[in-house]
């Protein structure tokens, strides 16, 4: 059977290789980092379950990927502006925080000790020429990101808590937040514009955070990085399939990538093994959760003004779990919004695909 190489052992390379290697195919997948999770330093990540009515971490399962990472369901948390603070509470949890990084808790390590017992052969600190791979998975590749996320994690003693800031001065067009989950925490400010700014934005974020919700904090350490986004992903490069970030598959809203990086590794591991159409499937498969991120951008962006009152009148008067379920599912209104919020995204991120 031929052998097949992935580029890239972040978590879409990885569910490829483990789906590959569990169906006996030979997989090589090489990381150019030392380890998996080292574009990572140890950052609390939301794997998201607000999307839709299953649960990622059922999702997870029926893909064969097991969930032995460290992992809090969240069924509460705060959306704040600096002056405002609501509670949003759901039926389940919206979002499991993980880890990011090569600690072994870390999402990263317990898909690299999966793909290792499925029989996958690592190749740390060594790149594969894309051009030489049969999927591309190499995380964010266009030469500007669109969003740029800065902070810090750090140990506590303070009980878990999830909060979002809206508030552009404390992160323009994007939002900051504050997660505490069994004992680690993490406070970072993400800007979707005006990149220079991000430091005075974490500082700001700092400021209002930590006034209102005064954690204890201990051995801080600096977090960040870049996100990117395309809408028009390649699923191909030549003969190869491309998957996660590297396709440019991204919430275009917050930036909750992680998801879709999963299932897409999946998705491409499966159409190999069933000789279907790769291109095709994951068209078919994201093509609502990309343009409809599209326009929860242009819906954010156009209401953000007044410290996004707008939005969080939206949320309060739908209630979060049935608003974020109504606009990750690309409904009728985003449907008919798509061809302005396309036009205002071309004008606004001019150097973005849509
Ligand atoms: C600061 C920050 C916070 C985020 N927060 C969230 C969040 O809360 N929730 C969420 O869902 N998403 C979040 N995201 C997005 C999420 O991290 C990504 O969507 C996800 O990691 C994409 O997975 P991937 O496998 O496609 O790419 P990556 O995770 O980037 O993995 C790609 C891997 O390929 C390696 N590589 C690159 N080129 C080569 C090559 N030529 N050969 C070999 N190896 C190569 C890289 O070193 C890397 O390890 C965040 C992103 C950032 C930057």
């Amino acid at each position: 059977m031929s052998l097949i190489r992935i580029a890239g052992a972040g978590p879409s390379g990885l569910a490829a290789a483990i789906t590959l290697a569990r169906a006996g195919r030979p997989v090589e997948l090489f990381e150019r980092r030392e380890d998996c999770g080292a574009r990572f330093g140890g950052d609390l990540q939301g794997l998201e379950s607000f999307s839709s009515d299953r649960s990622v971490l059922d999702e997870l399962r029926d893909a064969g990927l097991e969930a032995d990472f460290a992992h809090r369901g969240f069924t509460r948390g705060f959306q704040f502006n600096g002056n405002r603070a609501d509670l949003h509470e759901f039926s389940q949890p919206a979002f499991y925080v993980v880890r990011r990084g090569t600690m072994a808790d870390s999402i990263d390590q317990s898909l690299k000790r999966q793909a290792l017992a499925a029989g996958v052969t690592l190749r740390f600190g060594e790149s594969l020429d894309p051009a030489a791979a049969d999927i591309i998975a190499t995380g964010p590749r266009q030469r500007r990101p669109y969003a740029v996320c800065r902070g810090f994690v750090f140990k506590t003693d303070a009980p878990d808590l999830a909060v979002a800031l809206l508030n552009d001065a404390a992160g323009l067009k994007g939002y900051s937040y504050l997660l505490v989950s069994n004992g680690e925490g993490c406070l970072c400010t993400s800007l979707w514009s005006s990149f220079r700014r991000v430091h005075q934005c974490l500082a700001e974020a700092r400021r209002l955070l930590l006034e209102r919700w005064p954690v204890r904090r201990e051995e801080e350490r600096p977090v960040g990085g870049w996100v990117h986004f395309s809408g028009r992903p390649h699923w191909r490069e030549g003969g190869a399939l491309v998957v996660g970030e590297a396709a440019g598959l991204q919430d275009f809203l917050w930036a909750f990538g992680l998801r879709a990086a999963l299932r897409s590794g999946v998705l491409a591991a499966n159409s190999i093994l069933a000789g279907d159409d790769f291109a095709r499937a994951a068209a078919a498969q994201f093509e609502g959760f990309i343009k409809g991120g599209v326009v929860n951008r242009f819906l954010w962006e156009v209401g953000r003004h007044g410290r996004y009152r707008a939005p969080m009148a939206a949320l309060r008067w739908r209630g979060a779990e049935r608003l974020l379920r109504d606009f990750y599912r690309y409904n009728r209104l985003q449907q008919f919004l798509y061809p302005l919020a396309r036009g205002y995204v071309r004008v606004m991120h001019p150097h973005l695909t849509v």
